[in-house]
């Protein structure tokens, strides 16, 4: 059984010996439990939250963190067609990272360098969940054969239209288990809170992955202890916001989440733990403006080690937040055996 941190009426599982001091309130017990059977799947843990008309689980059958009910495809697709990209949140998505792509390209290449040094070449990529397609663009052209998905037909016209790409079609990724190709990497970056079933979503991407093929996926890292603390400031859970994030990972859940059998680790890290902005005073999920100065001051903080060419030693530094079970975003990359 996990023993959990409590602020703002949100529980935080904790990891053993992370937290040794005698003088925090841990508690065993969350508002309550779940036991549920649908889909041929059950689904039971503690409740950690409740958010709109959602509870937030501690599911111990999938091992991470999970919203009940898991909304149907119906509602999804009905959210991600209509809604997703149309959003308030989303509306500047594009422009926004097109400002950014230098920094984006950085983390592209950087990416693309890691999955050579595996597979010892450039291979074919397919970009699951790709977006506008900034990751294709960037692929292509470093000599990479990338092509993308996408369920919103939306994004998928501003990645023909603007960023000129041949290869991306609308489709869902369950379709892909018509595909008759494979591929050397698989690439989802942000994708796989979305999505209702993460097992079969693996599953699916490991038929179409080739033999010591290699998977790249990146997940916000959430329930971390920074953001424990940064409730004092924001007051309110800012990232728990199903049904857009249906589920919920965190460093230690992550491993489990692959099948050993299937998949080996072959990388997994973070990235900057942007919640210390918070735990200095600027609120940026309260203040758009502070958000946009905390990713540029971050982004400086990164800068300092390109200029110095200490970019492994900034990973060592991230592979310590990790190792705490803090940073932004978990980054994986796993090789079928
Ligand atoms: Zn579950």
């Amino acid at each position: 059984m996990r023993n959990y941190l409590k602020n703002k009426n949100i529980f935080f599982p904790i990891d053993k010996n992370f937290i040794r001091d005698k003088r925090l309130k841990i508690f065993k017990k969350t508002f309550g439990r779940i036991n549920v059977f649908a889909k041929n799947k059950r689904h039971r843990g503690n409740i950690l939250a409740s958010v709109n008309k959602f509870k937030i689980i501690d599911c111990e059958n999938c091992n991470f963190i999970h919203s009940w009910p898991i909304p149907s495809k119906q509602d999804l697709d009905n959210f991600y067609e209509k809604q997703f990209y149309e959003s308030n949140r989303k509306k500047d998505y594009f422009s926004n990272q097109k400002r950014q792509i230098k920094w984006w390209d950085k983390i592209f290449l950087n990416r693309l360098e890691k999955f050579e040094d595996i597979i010892k070449k450039k291979g074919s990529i397919i970009d699951v969940g790709c977006g506008p397609g900034f990751f294709i663009k960037t692929a292509q052209k470093n000599g990479w054969k990338a092509h993308g998905i996408d369920p919103s037909p939306s994004v998928i016209k501003i990645a023909k239209q603007k960023l000129k790409l041949k290869n991306v079609k609308i489709m869902d990724y369950q379709d892909l288990v018509y595909e008759k190709k494979k591929y050397d990497i698989i690439y989802s970056n942000g994708v796989i809170e979305h999505i209702a079933d993460p097992k079969k979503f693996l599953n699916i991407l490991y038929k179409i992955l080739k033999k010591r093929g290699i998977l790249f996926l990146s997940a916000a890292n959430d329930f971390n202890i920074f953001q424990y603390m940064s409730l004092k400031t924001t007051k309110k859970p800012w990232w728990i916001v199903p049904p857009e994030h249906i589920n919920y990972f965190r460093v230690s859940d992550i491993n489990k989440v692959f099948n050993k059998k299937k998949f080996k680790i072959k990388y997994l890290n973070t990235t900057f733990p942007i919640e210390v902005f918070l735990l200095m005073g600027d609120n940026y999920v309260k203040n758009k403006k502070l958000g946009k100065l905390s990713h540029f001051k971050r982004t400086a903080f990164e800068k300092n080690f390109e200029k110095l060419e200490m970019l492994n030693y900034r990973e060592q530094i991230y592979k310590n937040f990790s190792d705490l079970g803090l940073g932004r975003a978990i980054e994986v990359i796993v090789q079928k055996k």
